[in-house]
């Protein structure tokens, strides 16, 4: 269980991410303004925050600025707008840990969530930055990926397919799952850039272990 501060003025998506948070059986504490946020990522134990950028009384990015310059080094999963690149630059510049473009699934903000939890739990080990299934690890610190033993040369956006992968094994992922994770906010939606992605994946880990799955996207076989 972790304890998971949601700073978000819109209820409806705070709601939502409190409750599916709950369900997966951590504590969440949502605050609706930027200074009621701020007082309580400071003055209480938190494990994690999500942060949405608009916010009454102060901004996302001045909470955060203040967080970091009080010295709070508490993991940040920043809320940013689809369409605005310059959000997400400011967030990951003022000490962000992640960001997750809105409108989102559920599932795609438990997954960075998830990853944040254990990043942070484990500094210093690395062992637990390793992400696994099978024959294929990914070492999220250091950005290496390993295949039977072998280290892999990734590219960027080969590491975020990877890792979304490994973090839903067996699961299937939709191109449009993996277009929000890797491309984000700057894709065409007609674009076939992930299955060409998904080809230089295959190139390296193996043909055999992304599956495609017909009308509806691939499946990492563990
Ligand atoms: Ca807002």
């Amino acid at each position: 269980m972790a304890r998971i501060l949601i700073v978000e003025d819109e209820a409806r998506i705070a709601s939502f991410v409190a409750k599916g948070l709950t369900a997966e059986g951590h504590q969440a504490t949502v605050a609706e303004d930027g200074p009621t946020g701020l007082d309580l990522a400071l003055g209480d134990d938190f494990d994690l925050v999500v942060l949405d950028i608009g916010l009454p009384g102060l901004d996302g990015f001045e909470v955060l600025d203040q967080l970091r310059s009080q010295g709070s080094r508490v993991p940040v999963i920043v809320l940013t707008a689809r369409d605005s690149v310059t959000d997400t630059v400011n967030a990951l510049e003022s000490g962000a840990d992640d960001y997750m473009p809105k409108p989102f699934r559920f599932a795609e903000l438990l997954a960075r969530v998830r990853l944040r939890l254990r990043q942070h739990d484990d500094s210093g080990s690395t062992r637990d930055d390793v992400l696994d299934a099978g024959r294929v690890s990914l070492d999220v610190r250091t950005r290496r990926a390993t295949v039977d033993g072998r280290l892999v040369d990734l590219s960027a956006r080969e590491f975020m397919l990877l890792e979304i992968f490994l973090l839903n094994p067996g699961q299937v992922l939709s191109r449009e799952q993996l277009l929000d994770h890797v491309w984000g906010f700057d894709f065409d939606p007609g674009s076939n850039v992930v299955d060409v992605y998904v080809g230089y994946l295959r190139k390296k880990v193996g043909s055999d272990r992304i599956a495609t799955v017909r009308g509806m996207g691939y499946r990492l076989v563990p």
